[in-house]
Formats: C-alpha cells, structure tokens, sequence
C-alpha cells in the first residue's frame, strides 16, 4: 500500500504534508490538484510531516488536496534512444519547440516505446552475469549502445535465454536471467535508475592518468585536463564560458557528449536548441547532436526541478560511461544550480551559511563531482566522465561560496578574467591564476612523456615561469615608467606577450585556429620557446617592442585560416633558421 497524505501548508513550491505512512528523504509524490498530478520530492521529513519540494507552479494548490507517495526517488530512464535527445531536468523529452513550455503536471515519456533497435546479442545461454554486464548491442545512430543487466541487480544471475539478433522494441525482454534461488526475472532494454544515487557497477575508480586532448590551447598546452577529470570554469558575465564550453563540446576527445544547461532562462533554451543541432562534430564532419543529450531547464519549472537537471546529466553519463564510452560533461552554470539549493534551504529555514547558501554546499558540489571519473569496468574495459562546469561568480568575486567550494572539488580552474575579455584576449583563461593539478601526477607526467615528448611538462612549467615573469615586469614598467626599468624587464613582457598571441589566444569561430591537435600544439610551443630562450641585445625598450609586435602581428595575421597557418608555421620555421645562423 502507497504511503499517502494531505497538503497542511504551502509556501510557494514548499508544501507540507501529514503523511498516514512511511515516507523517505527525496522520495517522489504527486500531489493532486483536481485531476492534475503535480510531481514533488520530499527533502525533510519531520516524524508524521513531510516537506515536498514541487517541481512545478503551486498555483491553486489548497489545503487538503491529497498527496499520494510513489516509493522511489526521482529516477531517469536509460536505455536506447537518449542520444540527440533535449531533456528538462525531470527528464521530459521536449522533442517539439511547444514541449518547452509544457503544461502543469504533463510529463512525456523520456524515450520512444515504439522504435524498432537492431538487437545483436553479446552473451550466450549459460553464462554468468552481475549487474551491468553487457548482454547485447544495438546501434544507437552510429555508436555502439550496449544493454546491460539492470544497475540494481544484486549476486550473480545465469543467462537463461537471451534474444536472437533482429529487431525489438525497448520494451521488449531480450534476456531471461535466473538468480541463485533459481527465480527468473526478464530484462528489457530500459531500465530505472535513481538520480541522486552514484552508478557504482564498476570494478575500480583508478586516478586519472590520460589526457583528454580539447584542441584549445591554452588547456591543453598549460593545464591540461585528464580523462576522467574535473575542472571549472569561472568568470564573469560575457568572458566566455558558453563559448569556451562549446568549443570543448566540438572539438574535445570525448564520444558522448552531455550539457547540462542550468536554471537558463527560456530564451536561453531555445538558443541552445537552436545552436547545439548547429555544431559540427570536428571529429566525424556529422552533426554533434548524433552523440549529445541536452539536459535543461525550463523557465516554467522552478527550484527543485533546475537542482535536478545536473544529477540527471551526471547519471546519463554514467550510464554511457558503464558502456565503456569517453563521456565528456559540461555543466553551464552550475551557480544557477547553487542558487536552487540556496532557495530551497532557505525555504526550509535551515540555519544558512555563507551568503545564505545550505551550510553543507561544499560537500554537496565535491560528492556531485567525485561522480565523475574514469572507471575500469567488471570487463576489463574503461570508460570515463569528465566533467567541466562553469560558474558565474556575481560581480567576478572569486571568494564567493560556490567559486570557493568548486575549488576544493574541481582538480583543474580555468579563471576567465574580465580584464583580458575586456582586451578581447580570447579564450580570456587567465593564464597566471589558472591551474591544472593533474601536472602534479606522475601518471599524467608519464603519460605526456610518452605521448608527446620526455619532459614535456617541465617546458610547461617553463611556459608559465615566462608568463609570470612578463606580468611582473609589466607592472614594474607601469609603475617605473619605460625607461625606469632595466632593458631585460622590457624583453621579459614582450615574450610573455608573444606566447600569448601566438599561444594562449585563439579565436574558437575561425576554422583552422579553433582547434589545434596535440603535436601542432607541441610544434607552435617550441617555435615560440625557441625565441623565448634567446636573449637579445636591443638598444631600447622601443627597439625591442617593434621586434615583438612585428613578430607577433605576422603571426596573428597568419594564423587565422588554413593557408595563411600554414605560412604561419612556415614563418616561425624560417625565423628560428635566421636566429640559428646568427
Ligand atoms: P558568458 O557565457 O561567460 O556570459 P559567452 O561565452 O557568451 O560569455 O561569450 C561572450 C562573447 O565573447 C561571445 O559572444 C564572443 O563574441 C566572445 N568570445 C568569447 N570567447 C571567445 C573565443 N574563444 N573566441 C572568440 N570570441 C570569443
Ligand atoms: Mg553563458
């Protein structure tokens, strides 16, 4: 029997509820509102009272209207289907333009019942199986899906029978498994899973030790991220996170590729509707959609259903990593998402922390993040989440709580700074705050040896050593004067600036210059060092900044199409011949 109940108070999406049963922390009810079901989520339980969060408008709600308990927490469908799909935070496929704005207590079905999939089977009768073990295949657009023992099975089952290649609608059961009681329970190829809980069906969570190529320079060449890492973005309004997050979403080394748009407005949503079908996968020609979920919110859901929307990415993206799949995550911003949980906790009138924020958002960002990773699977394959998401500090304010507390979880910070958006110095990543503590790991030492050349990260820690050497010598200048300082003070600026425009900014909408491979970036860092270690002798500081600006407008200008980079190269080849036979 249901737990049920009645409404006894409602502040705006907060209502609470005299319950004649048990009922669990997040568990799922429908309050009823003559004939209408409104979805909610418990977050308090208090002896026979229950706080639900609705995930939708209160409007008309009364005293009295029953309340009827659903015994499971918030889950997601998984199963064939989800690629290219746009899904609100409640996992409602919003298919047409017109499902954005849905209608009080209407929810679609997150996959088409339907749909015929070309089923291959991958186990055989007899064997021995644990929860998401692959059992067969189907071919989801281009990529390989695999339909896998459900994620809640416990002990091991034998595969009783399992379905013959051909074509099976998700509903249908593809295998019979038997437990060790001898009881058969039948597998279809859609399962539920609770969105706050982990996927743990993995044999271990090693610490990453890849990494992921992006293509954007100033990641990959001075911090880069690891496959199966975690990393920020946060700036100020207009710097470019939604750029930055794009260009990763093109062009990164990921096979699935899942945004989570947060607390957008609706205006918002529909760009990204618009935008996303519009980008092209740099890896494939075909359009990224192919191997994306969009998972948004709407303007007509409030508070509990925007905090869902990134647990529901992030357990989409385990779901594809236990396929063995490269799952890259990007979460745009995760502060709206800081502001759900503010809004509901205060709602709550729990005891606030800093700026009003639950006093435990720290935790609650770290254990979102530590969800990401790369994982060995019970069959020896891998795969992997990496999770980037922005954040959008109000007024730029980097001591903010959720700036802060993303710090303590994410290994890589991408700072955008408004003064080099301000220069439209793109991507505007500060490249002296910025961090990658991946290039602390050995691992990620070794592997950079191996796949680019040894010691490359100790050039790295050479590239930033320029950088900040030039900063300070350009703030001795502006507080000295040019001629109140030493000539080297000039030559240190004038290469940090050089490894700037020829490194660090890159214009993400130019065809070739958005995206740059691993060795070219390896190339472009050693021209430019090549100079770097050469110390001149220039007469003046004026002698000296010509020099630089000519060596850097040539390249600027030839680094923005295919032609013109080429000669780009070509240029920085022939000029370290000329300072070779100097
Ligand atoms: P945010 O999401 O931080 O508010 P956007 O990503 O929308 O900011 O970027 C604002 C504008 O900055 C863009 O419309 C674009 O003109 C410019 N911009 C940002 N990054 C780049 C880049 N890498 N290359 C070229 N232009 C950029
Ligand atoms: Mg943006």
């Amino acid at each position: 029997m249901k737990t049920t109940g009645k409404v006894t108070g409602i502040i705006s999406n907060l209502v609470t509820v005299e319950c004649n049963g048990p009922v669990s922390q997040n568990e799922i009810c429908l309050i009823d509102l003559q004939g209408v079901k409104l979805m909610a989520e418990v977050i308090k339980v208090n002896g026979s009272k229950a706080s639900v969060q609705v995930y939708e408008s209160t409007r008309g709600l009364q005293i009295g209207n029953t309340v009827e308990f659903q015994d499971h927490m918030l889950e997601v469908t998984l199963g064939p289907g989800l690629l290219s799909s746009n899904f609100d935070g409640l996992q409602n496929n919003l298919a047409t333009m017109e499902d954005v704005f849905l209608k009080r207590g209407e929810y679609t079905k997150a996959l088409d019942e339907d749909k015929l999939w070309d089923f291959t089977p991958i186990v055989e009768v007899g064997q021995q199986v644990v929860a998401a073990d692959w059992l067969g295949e189907v071919k989801e657009g281009w990529l390989p899906h695999k339909i896998m023992v459900p994620f809640n099975f416990e002990g091991t089952y034998t595969v009783k029978s399992v379905a013959q290649a051909g074509q099976y609608k998700i509903t249908d059961t593809i295998a019979t498994l038997t437990n060790a009681e001898g009881e058969e329970v039948k597998v279809t190829m859609m399962q539920k899973w609770p969105v706050k809980v982990p996927i743990g069906n993995y044999l271990e969570k090693p610490r990453p030790f890849k990494v992921m190529e992006t293509g954007v320079r100033c990641i990959d060449t001075l911090n880069p991220i690891a496959e199966g890492g975690t990393g920020f973005i946060p700036g100020p309004f207009g710097c470019g996170k939604t750029v930055l997050q794009h260009a990763l979403a093109e062009q990164a080394d990921a096979d699935i590729i899942i945004m989570a748009a947060c607390g957008e407005r609706a205006n918002e949503v529909v760009e990204i509707f618009t935008e996303f079908p519009e980008l092209r996968d740099k890896h494939t020609g075909r359009s990224l959609m192919e191997r994306t979920i969009i998972v948004c919110n709407t303007s007509n859901m409030p508070v509990a259903a925007r905090e869902a929307s990134v647990y529901t990415a992030m357990t989409l993206g385990e779901y594809y990593r236990a396929m063995g799949m490269k799952v890259l995550l990007l979460a745009d911003s995760t502060s709206r998402w800081a502001q759900a949980l503010r809004e509901m906790s205060n709602r709550l009138e729990e005891l606030p922390g800093q700026d009003g924020f639950p006093v435990d958002l720290s935790a609650i960002i770290s254990s979102f993040y530590a969800r990401a990773g790369y994982v060995t699977l019970n069959n020896g394959k891998s795969g992997s989440i990496t999770f980037i998401g922005t954040v959008s500090p109000a007024g730029g304010n980097l001591k903010e709580p959720v700036t802060e507390s993303t710090k303590k979880a994410a290994r890589c910070f991408y700072g955008l700074s408004q003064n080099r958006a301000d220069k439209k110095r793109y991507p505007a990543v500060d490249p002296v705050d910025s961090y990658s503590k991946y290039l602390e790991y050995p691992e990620i030492v070794d592997y950079l040896d191996n796949k680019i050349e040894k010691g490359w990260v100790d050039k790295v820690t050479k590239t930033k050593y320029i950088i900040r050497k030039g900063k300070d010598a350009y703030e001795q200048i502006n507080i000295l004067g040019d001629d109140g300082v030493p000539m080297s003070y000039h030559e240190q600026y004038w290469k940090s600036e050089l490894i700037d425009f020829v490194i660090l900014q890159q214009d993400a909408f130019d065809e070739i210059d958005g995206s740059t491979p691993l060795d070219r970036q390896k190339f472009m860092l050693d021209l430019v060092l090549d100079i770097c270690d050469r110390s001149f002798k220039f007469d003046n500081f004026e002698e000296c900044m010509n020099y630089f600006k000519n060596l850097i407008n040539t390249c600027r200008q030839m680094n923005y199409s295919e032609y013109q980079s080429e000669q780009f190269y070509k240029y920085l080849g022939q000029l370290k011949e000329e300072l070779n036979h100097e």
